[in-house]
């Protein structure tokens, strides 16, 4: 499998005009930063290892990816979760139903202690160090695309969950990257750029108010379905709609802006089958 480079377009929201990395769009089963974070584990050879090891919730997005890696490279694919909703059990859909398809094995306890030597363990949402190698290549594809349109002034923004994205984009970009915790608080993604690099970190945005990690809030629901209207791109439910909002906030807050903004779509499209459904029962459709 090999990667095209994704493209970048051009949007209006709300009167502003940014620019949007497709990287939801980089390939048919193997999209978004998940794609990017594990490309590393794509293109290289294992010939040690038979099975691959991970953990995290049920319907998460690297869940998904890993059952496809693992099913490019003919390995097993361990997946332990701490808990999983009797209804998705019984109704599989989204990330968790074609993980199931992928011959993911569920495995509903806690994770081992130490592994086979035949297994690699993948930490939860593939924060590994591992992932700086396909994070590179999409940072080279933004510096030529910014020089063959001879932008010079550019942020960066992204969501981050556990920061690794947007850490190695910093570290391979000569642009200021923009982010904001979905994931636990400020200080949680701090330690989490800290795990993985002492300085160079990402400028995080605070959001206005606290929001908790996959719950419903009419706010995302509103700027996701305005989102769609306006430029007719889905984005991602859990990370992306608070993403706007502090970008929005952001922006708002500046008297002069002299920068051009390029927004990573970082994919997860998979996983709104299950949130538009949630989201549809406790506000109707807008
Ligand atoms: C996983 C994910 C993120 C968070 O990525 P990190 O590298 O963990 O910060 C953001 N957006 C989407 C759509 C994701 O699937």
């Amino acid at each position: 499998m090999n990667y095209i480079n994704s493209p970048i377009e051009q949007i209006t929201f709300n009167s502003r005009k940014y620019f949007i990395k497709r990287d939801d769009l980089l390939h048919k089963d193997f999209s978004g930063n998940k794609a990017r974070k594990l490309y590393y584990f794509l293109k290289n050879d294992f010939p040690n290892i038979k099975k691959v090891v991970s953990h995290g919730s049920a319907q998460s997005n690297a869940m998904y990816s890993l059952s496809v890696l693992c099913k490019i490279k003919d390995l097993s694919f361990d997946y332990y979760v701490d808990h999983i909703a009797s209804f998705l059990k019984e109704n599989p859909s989204g990330n968790y139903k074609y993980a199931l398809e992928n011959k993911m094995n569920i495995i509903d306890a806690e994770l081992p202690k130490t592994f086979e030597e035949d297994t690699l363990f993948i930490s939860e949402g593939g924060a590994v160090s591992e992932a700086c190698f396909g994070i590179e290549i999409l940072a080279n594809e933004i510096i030529s695309w910014a020089n063959e349109n001879k932008i010079e002034n550019l942020k960066i923004f992204l969501p981050s969950g556990t920061g690794t994205t947007a850490l190695y984009l910093q570290k391979y970009l000569p642009f200021e990257v923009l982010t904001c915790a979905c994931v636990g608080d400020e200080d949680y993604l701090k330690k989490q750029f800290n795990m993985l690099e002492k300085e160079n970190h990402p400028t995080i945005i605070k959001a206005e108010k606290k929001y908790h990690f996959g719950k419903l809030y009419k706010e995302f629901y509103k700027i996701h379905n305005e989102l769609l209207t306006q430029t007719n791109i889905e984005f991602d439910f859990l990370y992306d709609s608070l993403g706007w909002i502090c970008l929005e906030k952001y922006l708002e807050t500046l008297q002069e802006k002299d920068f051009e903004i390029l927004y990573i779509h970082q994919g997860g499209i998979l996983g709104n089958i299950s949130m538009l459904e949630r989201y549809k029962n406790k506000y109707g459709s807008i």
